[in-house]
């Protein structure tokens, strides 16, 4: 996800809620010492998948001397974290690549390993109409879209977003606006719910602003903190097929190998199991399957442009009806070489995907010079590099968002099956981390505190 955490007066008001909501759910999720007494000895769980969550719930049952094994359907672990270390002078996160908060989990691990993170203090404009403005000279109808902190401004009722700037009278000139004020959610303006997504935000406990790394990623922290003390327990090209809890002992079938355990952990993308690529013995009820149709998750991508000079400097372009949201990559780090951004999802995102690469950087392009006055063609050096997490198989999209009529479907997803089958990832997060990293961390330690306390 990202979204600027801006320092306001909703802000201020959510502060109170977070303080909250931020102490109930810290003791939801108390690790005490006495989470594993239960557990046999020769109790053996399966965590499906080796992303943020599944990392984390297998860190939290390594350290309780529970028996586990990932099973990771690709050759690599951190799903939708990753890196290319080639492209530039300075690592990029391909994925997530924004610390929401300074409470975040993820921002506490940072500091206590002495990472180098710094608060991404960019300029944000706006390109509405042909014409660039500032945060100050953008029309005032737009106040209720800079950022969604202030969606709470559109009202209660269950409509997206969309809708309610068609019954406000917006017209088609606002409508890539709209686009980029959910961009950072996840979906489009067409599906995205305006009360749902602000329930959400409500309960955020993660604090304030946005932090990047300096010389690392998102990936290397996660890896780092997780990865080395659990590496042996991961099998890679594992996809699992079937999950078999008919009988005591749960089987699941990944990559033509059968496996054994008392408890599984489903930490798969919201795409994956909306996909039915994982057949569950006895099948899914019906209130499940709907839930996990209900909640969203569409097309998102990265892409980074190598340019000659650093026209964009320090600068955030929200509003393109190509790229909702350009930004300068390399703020704040330590690099000569000018590396312009975008982070799209939904509909724009599907746009590009469905496009020729090559006409997809055209695309860009063509935008950008007409944002910067040609600097853009004028100063690119043909290289680019692009991340199309709808065409990643085992991802299939950006992060779960929240849908018209999508009601308790986080709750109903997350629920465990028959006390053996349990489910963690983003998707599963219903405290308003969902979409995020340390929303990701949270259900996976959830999940595995569940599942020790299961026996
Ligand atoms: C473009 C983009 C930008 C983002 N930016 C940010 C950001 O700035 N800050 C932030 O906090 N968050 C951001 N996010 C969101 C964040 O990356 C995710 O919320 C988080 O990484 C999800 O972790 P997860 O464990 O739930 O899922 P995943 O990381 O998707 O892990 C699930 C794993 O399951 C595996 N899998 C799938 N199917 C199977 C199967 N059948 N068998 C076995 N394994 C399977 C997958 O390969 C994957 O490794 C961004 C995401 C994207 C796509």
């Amino acid at each position: 996800m990202q979204l600027k955490k801006r320092n306001n007066m909703k802000l201020m008001a959510c502060t109170i809620l977070m303080v909250i909501f931020g102490s109930l759910f810290k003791s939801c999720n108390k690790n005490d010492d006495n989470n594993s007494a239960n557990v046999p000895d020769n109790a053996k769980v399966i965590v499906i998948g080796a992303g943020a969550s599944g990392l984390h719930a297998g860190k939290i049952l390594n350290d309780n001397n529970i028996d586990f094994t990932i099973l990771e359907a690709s050759n690599t672990v951190g799903g939708r974290l990753k890196k290319n270390s080639t492209f530039t002078d300075f690592p990029l996160d391909m994925g997530a690549e924004w610390i929401h908060g300074n409470q975040a989990l993820t921002h506490q691990w940072a500091t206590s390993q002495g990472i180098d993170i710094y608060q991404d203090q960019s300029d944000d404009y706006f390109w509405y109409n042909n014409q660039v403005y500032t945060e100050e000279e953008i029309p005032e109808t737009f106040y209720p879209l800079l950022g969604y902190m202030m969606f709470d401004a559109l009202g209660d009722t269950d409509q997206s977003l969309k809708n309610w700037a068609i019954a406000n009278g917006y017209d088609e000139s606002s409508y890539p606006m709209l686009e980029a004020s959910v961009n950072g959610v996840g979906g489009s303006a067409d599906n995205v719910s305006v009360p749902n997504a602000i329930a959400g935000e409500q309960n955020w406990s993660s604090g304030e602003n946005d932090y990047k790394f300096k010389n690392q990623t998102y990936f290397d922290l996660i890896h780092n903190t997780l990865v080395p003390q659990i590496e042996e327990n991961i099998i890679l090209n594992a996809p699992v097929t079937k999950i078999d809890y008919t009988n005591d002992k749960i089987i699941v079938t990944a990559g033509g190998n059968t496996y054994e355990a008392d408890r599984v952990i489903v930490t798969v993308p919201l795409k994956i199991l909306q996909a039915e690529y994982i057949e569950f013995v006895p099948a899914l009820s019906s209130n499940k399957q709907q839930a996990i149709n209900a909640i969203g998750m569409e097309a998102g991508m990265k892409v980074y442009l190598k340019f000659n000079t650093n026209f964009f400097e320090d600068q955030n372009i929200s509003g393109g009806s190509v790229g909702p949201y350009y930004y300068d990559a390399g703020h704040g780090k330590p690099s000569s070489v000018p590396i312009l951004g975008l982070f799209v999802t939904g509909t724009n995102a599907q746009e590009l995907s469905d496009m020729e690469e090559s006409d997809a950087i055209a695309a860009i392009l063509a935008e950008l010079d007409l944002i910067y006055n040609g600097q853009a063609t004028a100063n690119y050096t043909g290289e680019y590099i692009m991340q199309d997490w709808a065409k990643e198989p085992f991802v299939g999209g950006a992060y779960s968002y929240a849908t018209v009529g999508m009601g308790n479907a986080r709750e109903v997803l997350a629920e465990p099956i028959n006390n053996k089958v349990f489910f963690a990832g983003e998707a599963t997060h219903q405290n308003g981390h969902n979409s995020t990293v340390q929303g990701a961390l949270e259900t996976g330690e959830r999940e595995a505190i569940n599942v020790m306390n299961s026996f």
